[in-house]
């Protein structure tokens, strides 16, 4: 027997999810429940992949099982496809595994023609009705199905409306609907050189296409991308029988969800229209009615439906989102699913499920999206200012939140912009640590190019502040002061708002509200805490970073950039003269000025830290990047440093490198230079003996970057417990202290177990390792990563989430090896990943001890931490 791919609502059940996606499956389970449901059956997900699989085609097996079961539900319903006398409707709609609410295509009407309507007409009494109907099919099918296009149909809608003198749809008689249907199909027949189909059967097998097909439409893919969905579970189609919320004033349809999606409140929410069909309820042209109206109204549909509703909530056991028709006084019920939901309601929901004793702890912590909790923390935009706004471009997600302001383009511009009062976006074709003042300064920042780890997506990302990254449709014109795209210009001073969590870019001012995180927050967070096992520190490089992440709840420091400490104006004069020094005594002269400094940032930051571990690392990047590369400003710094502009612009262009990700930086600064790593070491262990001697007992941590071969941590190892111990020794008190190494070259994961000899942890720097495992460049990839999605080469950014197949595999031996030769060793992950909730899912099944994200990811990794804790207890 063939495979079967369609299943009748009787058929299938609630747990067959991944078969029937979830709208096929709620059917299901709304039948069983004996609830009203108009039957139909569900064409399986494993159907649409094998669409794809042979090339865009629907075969003929599962053709044929359509068909059969098309028979079997017109049995049920005792009504036939394409019969004048009783006719039978349906509405096509897609349903996925996992919700993409307005991802995809819906049909409804199908299986009107010209007879038919007629059929419609005489058998509801209704011609009005009929003819609404069969417009309404024409449009939407001539749109999902033909991609013909809305504009079109709503023009020869208004012109109709103005030569009646009417200005609503629903003031549009018989006659008139008659006359659009016409205009209609000898508009399509215009664009589409054919007539409109007429074949109940072709328009049916025409429509499940194009839903399999609206699978892949951009705006499903992008979709996906950011909730993680895989392109290969495919979306499974719906087959109904068509009820009417149109057939007169004691019809109606309309949304309701059992708890407020806004808020949580636990109060049935929602809206309806009476006389009106799905799309009118969403579409905005009447204003819909609140749904304690209909208790007025209609006073038994009401009760039904509410006691349905409360049914639905205590069998799903979450909140429902359901859709209902009411035909001619009889409620159907289209639809329910757990309700998408703000952040806010997210959390009162799962608190008050709690309460009610409906849910468990535990399973209220695997209900909450931990990508969720960015929206308490990042100001977000004004959702009615927000739908009505229409993006320009788009760029990457770089770091969440949004932000509205007048556009600058140079660090020093949005620092004056700033100290004015206004409200900054910084748009840099990227950015470079010498602009980390307007930086800090922006309430947003925009660049041309970079990706998910580029310094503009870090930084931000650390800050707290909105980032779109790698926006490559943007035209930067830095000597005129503006930029363009998609045809418009922006000028310095225009408005303009960016969404950090969606890449969004809109040409326009749109009203942000401020984040709040309500006591909801604390009750839940902490029921996280008490189930997981993986530890969560936060990357922070100042004594500020550090305290905010240590609100957020961070158990420590899993990597502190000392290079970010060098930028500030007071800093980088010395940082300056070390670099260009020509002896190592001018070097060591130099470093002398750096020594207070860096000491005391890490006596501020282990302060912060109330004596959790912090772990500091050596200076990482190539020394150019500290150094002007323009003649003007390198003749300004020779003057400001004593040299001649020739001597210094020589020592400049000597640092140049073809390719400096991969040149003299991380350990091999500290081979070439001791002195930068003695005086590393000085500052952290003379900053630990510092606060130790107030009452705190650090253990410092100091974590060689970049390492790939056992010897090169030898090298800089000696020099660290040199200089350490003869200041411990000198200090007379004890200290204790760790070296480790970051695993981010491919060749130290695969001799972890050599390194580990010399190595008391490890942290797993997965920028580099994804880097380098890939051979992308960190900072260019963004502009062919968009290419690889959209011929789905790749489904996501591998330096935003794991790549868990290849660079996990690293992660993993490494682990593995390390344990093998130091049982005991530290694991940890400080790349951008240790933010990422599937990433850290990951970290914490290959056996790390702790993540480290910036500090505004910190909540988003505890609960993150908690949910792959859970799913391992039960064996998910
Ligand atoms: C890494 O490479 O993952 C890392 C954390 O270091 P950086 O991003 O500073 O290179
Ligand atoms: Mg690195």
């Amino acid at each position: 027997m063939s495979k079967k791919y369609v299943y009748l609502f009787s058929e299938g059940s609630g747990k067959m999810k991944e078969l029937l996606g979830g709208k096929g499956c709620n059917l299901a389970e709304m039948t069983i429940l004996g609830m009203p449901v108009p039957q139909g059956f569900t064409v399986s997900t494993e159907a649409c992949t094998k669409y794809y699989d042979d090339g865009k085609k629907i075969s003929q097996d599962i053709e044929e099982q359509i068909n059969a079961h098309l028979i079997k539900m017109e049995e049920i319903c005792g009504k036939k496809f394409g019969d004048v006398k009783n006719p039978l409707l349906v509405s096509v709609r897609s349903g996925a595994r996992a919700s993409m609410p307005g991802m995809m295509d819906t049909i409804l009407n199908l299986g009107l023609n010209d007879t038919v309507v007629e059929g419609l007409a005489t058998l509801t009494g209704n011609p009005r009705f009929a003819y609404d109907s069969y417009r309404r099919f024409i449009q939407m099918y001539s749109d999902v199905v033909m991609e013909l296009g809305k504009s079109y149909f709503e023009r020869l809608i208004d012109e109709l409306k103005e030569k009646r003198g009417v200005s609503l749809d629903t003031e549009l008689n018989a006659d008139d609907l008659k006359e659009l249907v016409r205009l209609f199909k000898n508009l399509y027949k215009e664009k589409m050189g054919k007539d409109f189909p007429s074949n109940p059967k072709e328009q049916l097998m025409g429509a499940i296409k194009a839903v399999f097909r609206s699978w892949d439409n951009p705006r499903a893919n992008s979709y996906r991308r950011m909730n993680d969905i895989p392109y290969n579970w495919g979306t499974a189609v719906n087959v109904q029988v068509m009820v009417f919320g149109n057939m007169g004033d004691d019809s109606g349809t309309g949304v309701a969800f059992t708890r407020n999606p806004s808020t949580g409140e636990s109060k049935l929410y929602g809206e309806f229209l009476m006389n009106a069909q799905g799309e009118d309820v969403v579409a905005g042209i009447r204003t819909p009615l609140n749904i304690d109206k209909l208790k007025e109204i209609m006073p038994a549909v009401y009760n039904q439906f509410a006691d349905i509703a409360n049914r639905l909530e205590k069998h799903y056991k979450d909140m429902q989102d359901m859709e209902f028709t009411i035909e001619k006084g009889k409620l159907f019920m289209l639809q329910t699913r757990n309700g998408k939901r703000t952040a806010a309601a997210a959390l009162q929901i799962a608190v008050d499920l709690v309460a009610e004793g409906m849910i468990s702890k535990e399973n209220a912590i695997l209900k909450v999206d931990p990508k969720q909790l960015d929206a308490l923390l990042h100001p977000q935009f004004d959702p009615a200012a927000l739908k009505v706004a229409k993006p320009v471009a788009k760029g990457l997600p770089a770091s969440p939140g949004a932000a509205c302001g007048k556009v600058y383009f140079t660090a020093d511009s949005a620092v004056e912009g700033a100290k004015d009062g206004s409200k900054v976006i910084l748009v840099r074709l990227e950015t470079s640590p010498e602009d980390i003042e307007g930086m800090a300064a922006a309430r947003g920042i925009l660049t041309v190019r970079g990706g998910m780890t580029s310094h503009a997506a870090v930084v931000a990302r650390g800050m707290g502040t909105c980032c779109v990254a790698g926006c490559g449709e943007i035209k930067i014109n830095e000597h005129n002061k503006t930029f363009s795209v998609s045809g418009i210009t922006i000028k310095e001073g225009d408005y303009i708002s960016i969404n950090g969590t969606s890449g969004n870019i809109y040409a326009q001012a749109i009203p942000t509200v401020e984040a709040g995180i309500s006591g909801n927050f604390n009750t839940f967070i902490a029921w996280a805490d008490e189930v997981r096992t993986l530890k969560v520190r936060t990357n922070a490089d100042t004594p500020y970073d550090a305290a905010q992440a240590y609100k957020f709840g961070a158990e420590g420091i899993g990597l502190c950039r000392t290079e970010h400490m060098f930028f500030e104006t007071d800093r980088i004069f010395a940082m300056r003269e070390m670099i260009v020094a020509d002896t190592v005594e001018q070097r060591k002269k130099a470093l002398e000025k750096l020594l207070p400094m860096q000491r005391s940032d890490f006596e501020g930051i282990f302060k912060a830290m109330k004596g959790y571990p912090v772990t500091i690392r050596f200076l990482d990047p190539p020394l150019h990047e500290f150094v002007p590369h323009e003649d003007g400003q390198i003749a300004d710094l020779a003057k400001e440093m004593g040299l001649t502009f020739d001597n210094l612009k020589s020592t400049i262009e000597g640092l140049h490198e073809f390719n400096p990700m991969l040149g003299h930086r991380g350990c091999r600064l500290a081979v070439t230079y001791p002195e930068i790593a003695e005086m590393q070491t000085r500052a952290i262990i003379e900053a630990a003996i510092n606060v130790n001697k107030e009452g705190m007992s650090v253990i410092p941590e100091i974590m060689i970057p970049l390492v790939g071969d056992i010897k090169e941590l030898k090298y800089v190892k000696d020099v660290v417990v040199k200089t350490a111990d003869e200041i411990i020794a000198k200090s007379g008190v004890k200290l204790k202290y760790m070296v480790g190494t970051m695993i981010e070259v491919p060749r130290a994961a695969l001799t972890a177990d050599e390194i580990a000899t010399e190595a008391e942890f490890f942290s797993f720097g997965t920028n580099d390792l994804t880097q380098m495992a890939f051979g992308f460049s960190r900072d260019d990839a963004g502009k062919f990563l968009e290419d690889y999605y959209t011929k789905k080469v790749f489904e996501s950014d591998p330096f935003a989430k794991l790549d868990q197949v290849g660079v996990g595999k690293l992660v993993k031996m490494a682990v593995e090896l390390g344990k093998k030769t130091r049982p005991d060793i530290k694991l940890g992950i400080c790349g951008e990943h240790g933010g990422d909730p599937s990433s850290i899912e990951f970290c914490h099944f290959a056996g790390l001890h702790y993540v480290s994200c910036s500090p505004f990811r910190v909540p988003i990794a505890r609960l993150a931490a908690a949910q792959a804790r859970i799913k391992e207890m039960r064996g998910i």
